[in-house]
């Protein structure tokens, strides 16, 4: 896991101990590629997003360095994506879906995805089966690297929201800083290194959350659609009801009474719905039983230029939960 500061360690008594037997230049040279910092600062590089790629201007100007491309199913994964890549240089971050709203459940490869995908060079995705058009990727493209980001994460109720969970969104992090490290072995260190800069920042979003939502007096929450169970989970909050548990599935008259029934019962205080859903059955539920409705943000969109994005989200939803259940 913690394997971000270890590689410098070692590189460093390599490079001590190769220059103590001041022998061989061979060794000298094997030891410079260690050294070499591969985070040139051009980085604005990296910010561009395909369009640039396909310009072939009149000389094909640096024959030797290609780009490489990483192509993400997902926003969360395309986050880390894009800070693991910070600052180095021939690399791309693309979003397969671009800013398509919700977690893309039951999801189909349009023409124009199969076509983003074709350019990839490294394939991320979250896993846990969120993404159910995965053998049609392997079966186009079987040769293409592919990073699953919960490989190894103990799922619940095979619930596929791994993201949604702080600390196994650093899970995550680790587990595709890794397979970027092993898939561009030059800029190993690079990504290992903004992986601890990254995990530094999630750790203190952590820590600030608990700060706000462990002393809340009330822990029953009910939320629009199964993203929060990760996240209750590391919170300690109880969802008490779901809604609906995907966004065009509608509940039932007989479930929508159940749920009012619950509510009522429980005395819930608050109601949870998501941006990227429409709210009309969660306002029914707010009708009737006048339990307020706030918006709690699942992180699985959001704008494509910002790597603070799920800090930014999960900061937010810090914010409502202290709101509502305090
Ligand atoms: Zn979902």
């Amino acid at each position: 896991m913690i394997t971000d500061r270890n590689p410098h360690k070692y590189h460093l008594i390599i490079i001590l101990l190769l220059t103590a037997l001041a022998l061989a230049s061979l060794a000298a040279c094997q030891a410079a590629p260690a050294t070499t910092t591969p985070a040139a600062p051009t980085a604005s590089a990296t910010e561009s997003t395909p369009a640039s790629a396909s310009e072939p201007s009149a000389t094909a100007a640096v024959t030797s360095q290609e780009t490489l491309t990483y192509v993400t199913s997902l926003y969360p994964m395309y986050v880390t994506a894009l800070n693991l890549t910070s600052g180095i240089t021939g690399v791309e971050v693309v979003n397969m879906t671009g800013t398509i709203t919700g977690c893309l459940h039951d999801y189909q490869l349009s023409p124009g995805d199969l076509t983003t995908i074709e350019t990839a060079d490294v394939f991320i995705y979250n896993g846990a089966d969120l993404e159910s058009y995965l053998d049609q990727v392997t079966d186009n493209y079987p040769d293409l690297p592919l990073i699953d980001a919960s490989a190894g994460i103990e799922l619940m109720d095979e619930n596929p929201h791994v993201w949604v969970s702080v600390s196994l969104m650093m899970r995550q992090v680790e587990a595709i800083a890794q397979g970027m490290a092993q898939q561009d072995p030059a800029n190993s260190a690079a990504y290992l290194a903004n992986a601890k800069t990254y995990l530094d920042k999630l750790a203190a979003l952590r820590d600030e959350l608990h700060a706000a939502i462990d002393p809340l007096p009330n822990r029953d929450i009910v939320t629009f659609h199964e993203a929060f169970p990760y996240f209750a989970q590391e919170f300690d909050l109880n969802i008490a009801a779901v809604v609906e548990r995907e966004p065009d599935s509608q509940p039932s008259a007989a479930e929508l009474a159940q749920t009012i029934d619950l509510i009522r019962e429980l005395e819930i205080q608050a109601i949870f719905v998501e941006p990227q859903y429409v709210a009309d059955t969660a306002e029914t539920i707010a009708r009737e039983t006048g339990v307020p409705v706030f918006t709690l943000d699942p992180a699985s969109s959001g704008p494509l230029e910002d790597p603070d994005a799920y800090l930014e989200i999960m900061r937010q939803n810090g914010e409502v939960l202290v709101q509502a259940l305090r």
